[in-house]
């Protein structure tokens, strides 16, 4: 049996995320999914332990989802936007604004999390300019981090995994402070942000903002911390005159137990980036939101805008697919169901933390992670995973899932048993 179908146009032609063409990494040919399960060519079913990277939090091809996009594209797919406005758009953000703290009022709507991030750090930059502080346009971060793909968004990636030596002529040299070390749910300590307060003392004429994923650090590391560190970065950055930018691409929409990852601390950002779950996973869309005097303060100096807007901007179907999503994320509890994920994953996932490879398990809202010692070989692994069943992607040392919400206590624990076998045979 083979045991993956590599389609020569693909391999020979297409360009995968962080891929080489004509590699012989192994890929699987999906038909179709449906639920928490995706299908493959071949036949076979994997449930799906990634939801297509934190976005599809409803499952595939869901119903009410799928009814509100079939409705949507009747009337129209695509509008420009400007000059021209629309009930999706207007909807959509009716319910972001009922999601967050009433002080994030300001919606931009862009089509991917990096682009969002883009635009975040491109307010930040025009609001100091409004304010006579043209020097401010560096930023400040912690290392582990990830931001996105493109320039402004690479430059406050992790240097050594964002590879930032390969683009060091034409990336921003922005700061890096050491990542959160203080656990989720503990107490942060002076020393914790030590090296971070020296950096805004040293260079605050210089930051425009500190850009930071609360809570978890996704595709850098999947590092959980404390709250407590983000009270007092808050505190920080106010002290300093420093905007402060949640990145919540991955963490927004439920995945880390609350609506949002702020949602754990008692401080909102001046900026937030949304992305990945905002269409339950069906389209490209990203937003980003930022407070009303943050906006009045960009367009009250020349040129009196802000200086951003894609062609595909608050792209309908995606508007549409985004309300539908933000409807039935309203129906669930979410605290009550990321809560029992989290439960099925601390059991599924626990006799891992017996194996003499696996560094560390740790769970978090709807985030489960497996730490190896080393790196996983993806040639061999993928396709066990896959044997077993199950669709798991890890990278570097991390073998980790984030389930779909509506995955059964019994999937879940298929999902956990095929990733402990597969581990323990490593
Ligand atoms: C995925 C991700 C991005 C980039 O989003 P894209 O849609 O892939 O451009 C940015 N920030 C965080 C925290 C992410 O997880």
């Amino acid at each position: 049996m083979t045991i993956r179908s590599h389609n020569s146009t693909d391999k020979e032609h297409i360009w995968h995320p962080y891929s080489a063409i004509g590699s012989d990494l192994p890929i699987f040919h999906v038909d179709s999914a449906k639920g928490c399960k995706i299908k493959l060519k071949d036949g076979r079913e994997l449930i799906d332990g990634m939801s297509s990277w934190w976005s599809t939090i409803h499952g595939y091809n869901h119903p009410a989802m799928n009814a509100a996009l079939n409705s949507q594209l009747e009337k129209m797919s695509h509008v420009m936007f400007g000059g021209l406005t629309h009930d999706p758009a207007i909807e959509l953000t009716e319910k972001l604004l009922e999601v967050h703290d009433d002080r994030l009022n300001a919606v931009f709507f862009a089509d991917s999390g990096s682009v969002s991030v883009e635009v975040a750090m491109k307010m930040a930059i025009q609001y100091w300019a409004s304010l006579s502080k043209p020097d401010k346009q560096r930023f400040l971060t912690v290392r582990n981090g990830y931001h996105g793909d493109t320039f402004g968004a690479m430059s406050v990636c992790d240097p050594v995994n964002g590879m930032h030596s390969l683009f060091e002529k034409t990336l921003a040299k922005n700061l890096f402070a050491p990542a959160p070390k203080t656990p989720f749910g503990e107490p942060c300590t002076d020393e914790d942000v030590g090296e971070l307060t020296q950096l805004l003392i040293d260079n605050k004429s210089e930051i425009a903002a500190v850009i930071i994923e609360p809570i978890v650090q996704g595709a850098g590391g999947m590092r959980f911390y404390s709250a407590d560190y983000l009270n007092r970065l808050r505190a920080l950055c106010d002290e300093y005159g420093v905007l402060l930018i949640f990145d919540e691409i991955a963490t927004g929409f439920g995945r880390t137990g609350k609506m949002f990852a702020y949602q754990h601390t008692d401080i909102i950002p001046d900026i937030i980036t949304m992305g990945k779950a905002l269409t339950g996973g069906y389209m490209t869309l990203a937003a980003t939101m930022t407070t009303r005097d943050i906006a009045k303060t960009i367009q009250s100096k020349s040129p009196g805008v802000f200086m951003h807007g894609p062609t595909f901007m608050a792209n309908p179907l995606a508007c549409s697919a985004a309300v539908a999503s933000l409807e039935l994320l309203s129906s669930y509890d979410i605290e009550a169901v990321t809560e029992n994920i989290a439960e099925q994953l601390e059991i599924g996932l626990s006799p891992c933390r017996q194996l003499d490879k696996v560094a560390e398990v740790r769970i978090l809202g709807a985030i489960g992670v497996v730490e190896m010692k080393d790196p996983v070989n993806m040639t061999v692994i993928q396709p066990t995973f896959v044997e077993h069943g199950i669709w798991v992607r890890p990278f570097g040392k991390l073998v980790y899932v984030m389930p779909i919400y509506v995955m059964t206590n019994e999937e879940l624990a298929e999902l956990c048993a095929g990733i402990v076998e597969v581990v323990s045979k490593l």
